[in-house]
């Protein structure tokens, strides 16, 4: 109680002291301003730690790990500030997660954080499956806006990441706003384990022109279940095997393959609609987007559509194939069999004994959600997890959906989009066609920014060949292009090699020279000694 009164005081004077330097501009009075306010500062620093320390002793001995005798007063402060920032992160996950639990009982639709963007939503345009809300019918009425022009499908961007990511997010939003959305004003929803920042709401949904949405996820969609011994998965992230594997070490990133394998689909936020479009930070898109992906699917009936495909590390999915393969077969069907119209060989080069690590990269994907709302892609993964190796290895999602979309899904109903210019770390794709990347402002060069075309590791050529994608008619060209390039290239490594051969020899002569003439010149002078 009397620190409390101090803290009060304290706080009094402070005001009066920011009076008299609003009104007084002697150096003298601003001086002492200063020094009186890191006084009080400082009391007020003192006082809290007292009211802190007096809290810690008599209701809650166990909040300090450590004997706080031993501390100076510094290091009890920084104790002090860090378990205030925690409990208003507690307090803001508590409010989020009450939500989640509230609409996931009553199966209502409204959670998260709804950014509208209600001026920057366009007039013109309408949801096709979504009525118009009574908001949107108000103004539609009062701008006497008749024409609409364009019906938006039931779809949304989605977005999973962290709040260290807002720059690189930013970066990859207004490439994705001013190259495809703000034609179309499709939501956005984002979604993280942690509570998002003010910082990160205001400055994304700044740059957004549908409604913004986010999201925190259900803890139990991003902790261990029971059946997994956390002890041995956290044995498996130490174990030098790990060390050398990419994300080997990493816990969050194996709950975020899970997530994405799992749960995403299943947050409230994402049931309202019927397909998304993955979107992650550090991507570039270098041509417009020309028409509406969404639409696309909807009316050739495609349920998964990708742009880069490659083959997976074989060390993080060791015993992916032989689990998968033992959910398969007892679903008495054979997927592999010739009159099953799937894509079965291009995950399987020899009829399903093996997997040849050829998967969709899931960092982009323009899917239908019901193709996880369903019975045996809720099996597959149920049984996936209940094996382990989410945790126990280190499955990725992308040949999770990779190896069930290829088999239960037609072969026509996985697209892959060769008008869409993505590039995310190693993989680039460029349309092929001129006039296309004219009209559609590529920034990309089709030789050398086309991985999907050049790289061993990629698996789109295959993807081709095995007919599941058209080859455009520039495709022979400029994969003979790509060659040529290719076998220039060599040439030219191969011309620099012999130069740096060539090179080296000469050097080594000229040493071999040099050395004979110091030789010579020893002899000759050890000739003329003796001769004296
Ligand atoms: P990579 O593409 O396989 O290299 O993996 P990334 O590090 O890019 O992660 C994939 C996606 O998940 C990205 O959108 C990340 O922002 C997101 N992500 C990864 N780890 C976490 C995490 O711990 N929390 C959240 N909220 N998002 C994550
Ligand atoms: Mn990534």
């Amino acid at each position: 109680v009397v620190a409390e009164k101090e803290t009060a005081e304290v706080k009094e004077e402070n005001e009066e002291s920011k009076e008299s330097n609003d009104n007084d501009n002697d150096n003298d009075t601003i001086e002492e301003t200063k020094s009186n306010k890191e006084l009080s500062d400082k009391y007020q620093e003192e006082a809290e730690i007292e009211n802190y320390i007096e809290k810690v002793y008599n209701e809650d001995p166990d909040t300090f790990n450590e004997d706080i005798s031993n501390l100076t007063d510094e290091e009890i402060a920084a104790q002090l500030k860090n378990i205030k920032e925690k409990q208003k992160n507690d307090e803001l996950l508590n409010k989020q997660q009450q939500s989640i639990s509230k609409i996931s009982s009553q199966g209502d639709n409204v959670e998260g954080t709804l950014i509208d963007n209600e001026d920057r939503i366009r007039k013109d345009i309408t949801p096709d499956n979504k009525p118009w809300s009574q908001y949107e019918l108000e103004r539609i009425i009062n701008i006497n806006e008749t024409n609409i022009s364009y019906k938006r499908q039931n779809a949304t961007l989605f977005t999973l990441c962290r709040n260290s990511e807002l720059y690189s997010m930013l970066k990859t939003i207004h490439q994705v706003e001013s190259r495809f959305n703000n034609k179309f004003g499709y939501d956005w929803v984002f979604l993280n384990d942690e509570p998002f920042s003010e910082e990160f709401i205001n400055l994304t949904s700044n740059m957004i022109s549908g409604k913004v949405r986010y999201g925190l996820i259900p803890r139990e969609h991003w902790s261990y279940p029971d059946y997994i011994d956390e002890d041995k998965a956290k044995e498996v992230r130490e174990s030098r095997k790990w060390a050398s594997i990419t994300y080997g070490t990493s816990e969050s990133y194996r709950h975020m393959c899970r997530f994405n394998s799992m749960f995403f689909y299943k947050h409230p936020i994402m049931r309202e609609y019927e397909y998304y479009w993955r979107i992650e930070p550090d991507v570039n898109f270098h041509c417009d987007i020309m028409e509406d992906p969404f639409k696309f699917l909807k009316n050739e009936g495609i349920k998964y559509g990708f742009t880069i495909s490659m083959r997976e590390l074989h060390n993080t999915i060791e015993t992916l194939w032989e689990t998968s393969k033992k959910y398969f077969n007892s679903l008495n069907k054979d997927y592999f069999s010739k009159e099953v119209d799937n894509l079965s060989e291009f995950i399987s080069d020899d009829n399903g004994e093996t997997y040849n690590l050829c998967h969709y990269w899931s960092n982009f994907e323009i899917a239908s959600l019901s193709i996880y709302n369903n019975e045996i892609y809720e099996g597959y993964v149920n049984y996936l997890d209940k094996a382990g190796g989410f945790f126990y290895e280190r499955w990725g999602d992308a040949p999770i959906h990779s190896i069930i979309f290829s088999l239960i899904l037609r072969k026509d109903e996985i697209h892959l989009f060769q008008d869409i210019s993505y590039e995310h770390t190693v993989g680039i794709t460029c349309p092929l066609k001129d006039s296309f990347r004219q009209n559609a402002k590529c920034t990309c060069n089709p030789i050398t920014d086309n991985w999907v075309l050049r790289s061993e590791s990629s698996c789109n050529i295959k993807f081709i060949d095995i007919g599941g994608a058209n080859k455009e008619p520039e495709y022979e060209e400029y994969m003979r292009k790509i060659q040529e390039e290719q076998i220039a290239k060599n040439r030219l490594r191969e011309e620099q090699k012999q130069l740096r051969a060539e090179t080296a020899r000469r050097q080594a002569e000229t040493r071999r020279k040099k050395a004979e003439e110091r030789r010579k010149a020893r002899l000759a002078k050890q000739t003329a000694n003796k001769g004296v």
